[in-house]
């Protein structure tokens, strides 16, 4: 199977012919190969766009409404088979691809075709001064959009269905270790309508294709999503050339439960905000903290819930927790429970790979619980990014706010609480973006999304998109 780059409405071999392989962790075999594009390709992707900006920045709103629509529909007829495509780059079940991944990228494109239609400049009336400000949001131009492998499909298109909406030609790259469903999205959006140059679609290696987009002098916003050590580095390429940035970086998330929760919707949601998608979501909650007063009681059924969980191919429709997305990321998982012991950690369940009949190469881990005792080991502090969790107690609200934000990271917490106050103080208190109480990944795309500390800098979602997607220009003028 080959991936072609996506330039111009065409697609195309890299100008070097240069290729990279693309796995399939659940078996660990390679099964196709992608673009590993260098300099020349971005700038080809660059020109395409820039010269579809000239029209495309003067469609009128409800025509790059209908084509995002057409291309939420198209989304939608394929669910079937980008869901399979998904799942078999990816690892993840199949069950999630079809449930989670691709209906949300199909509602990237439907909310952002309907969020554009109302999003409207502001007036200021400026009283006393005879004087009436107007603020145009004009597109930026050509920018550039970069992903990363968890949730492939899905975060791709959240940042492109938004450039796009407000007029912007877009040069975006999936990361290189799950490129299919960007690639397939080039067909789908010529099929839809989208104008030639509107959206380029370049494959290939983080430091050479996504660099090249990075520091193109000419390409005027990055959206990035992907680790904070990669988002430290985009953030210096891009300062000395004062590009816009939006940066979704990494997290280690709290998840806190009170004993005055809905202790059997808490348990049922910590199994899911512990292991979905293998752990492998930025907003996975990876640090368990628990009340005293529940804690035993906690820890024997959730070890209990996990131990139900089938680890399986991740095409069978009753797998729950798939492969690991490649053989380094599996490593690199594995390397942070072999250091469980030494940190002081003991592992309740999980800890080993495991072999899966039929499908012996693939990369797959237990959903590994560890209980820790101090928040500031190794297993608390780093992302592992991984279906590794840990789990402590706490005595009262003010320690388990400490431990909470004692993290450089600050993108999601979990709160499990009927306590109302409790509910305010922490919602104020804790320092992350978003705080999900007697809930996880409850998504409302109207929503500000992203974190603080090293979590990232900007908002995605809503109206906060297209604010980043556009230029805001105030004009003031004054009557006698
Ligand atoms: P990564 O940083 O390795 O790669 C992300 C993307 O950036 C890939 O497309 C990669 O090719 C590209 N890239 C790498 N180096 C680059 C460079 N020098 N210049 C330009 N582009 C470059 O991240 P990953 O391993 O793909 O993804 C996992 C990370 O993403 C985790 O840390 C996770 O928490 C984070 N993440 C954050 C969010 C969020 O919304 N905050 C969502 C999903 C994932």
């Amino acid at each position: 199977m080959k991936i072609q780059n996506y330039i111009n409405g065409e697609f195309e071999n890299p100008i070097e012919d240069n290729w990279l392989e693309n796995y399939n962790p659940a078996i660990g075999v390679v099964y196709g190969r992608l673009p590993n594009s260098t300099t020349e390709d971005v700038e080809k992707a660059y020109q395409a766009a820039a010269t579809a900006f000239l029209s495309w920045s003067q469609t009128t709103l409800e025509e790059r409404s209908k084509v995002l629509s057409k291309i939420a529909d198209l989304i939608l007829d394929k669910i079937q088979f980008l869901a399979a495509a998904e799942s078999k780059d990816n690892g993840k079940p199949i069950s999630l691809a079809t449930e989670i991944d691709i209906p949300r990228a199909a509602a990237n494109f439907q909310f952002f075709a309907n969020a554009i239609t109302q999003f409207s400049s502001e007036a200021h009336e400026s009283i006393g001064m005879n004087a009436v400000n107007f603020t145009l949001r004009q597109p930026l131009g050509v920018v550039g959009c970069i992903s990363p492998w968890n949730l492939p499909l899905y975060l791709f298109t959240w940042k492109i269905a938004p450039a796009i909406a407000a007029g912007n030609c877009v040069v975006a790259k999936p990361s290189e270790i799950t490129p299919m469903t960007a690639y397939l999205l080039g067909e789908i959006c010529t099929e839809a309508g989208l104008p030639k140059g509107v959206l380029n679609i370049v494959h290939g290696l983080g430091n050479t294709t996504g660099e090249a987009i990075v520091a193109h002098p000419n390409i005027k916003a990055i959206s990035f999503t992907g680790g904070t050590k990669t988002g430290a580095y985009i953030a210096k390429v891009a300062a000395p050339m004062f590009k816009k940035l939006s940066l979704e970086l990494g997290g280690k998330n709290p998840n806190i439960i009170f004993e005055d929760c809905n202790y059997e919707k808490m348990l049922a949601t910590t199994v899911r905000s512990s292991f979905t998608n293998q752990g492998q979501i930025c907003l996975c909650g990876s640090r368990i903290l628990v009340e005293d007063k529940i804690y035993d009681q906690f820890k024997k059924d959730f070890v209990q819930r996990v131990s139900e969980l089938i680890v399986g191919n991740p095409s069978a429709e009753n797998t729950n927790i798939g492969a690991l997305v490649s053989k380094a990321h599996l490593e690199k998982v594995k390397s942070y429970i072999d250091i469980a012991e030494a940190e002081g950690g003991k592992i309740l369940f999980g800890g080993n790979k495991v072999v899966v009949k039929g499908s012996e190469n693939g990369y797959y881990l237990l959903p590994t619980i560890i209980e820790v005792s101090d928040n500031k080991c190794k297993l608390n502090q780093e992302e592992i990014f991984g279906p590794v969790v840990t789990i402590m107690s706490f005595k009262s609200d003010a320690e388990a706010l400490q431990l909470a934000n004692d993290s450089k990271y600050g993108l999601s917490a979990t709160l499990w609480t009927n306590n109302l106050n409790r509910t305010l103080q922490f919602s104020k208190q804790l320092q992350t973006g978003i705080v999900w109480v007697n809930t996880w990944m409850l998504r409302d795309l109207r929503t500000p999304f992203g974190g603080q500390k090293d979590s990232g800098v900007g908002r995605e979602g809503g109206f906060e998109a297209l604010r980043f997607f556009t230029e805001s220009k105030n004009i003031c003028i004054q009557y006698e």
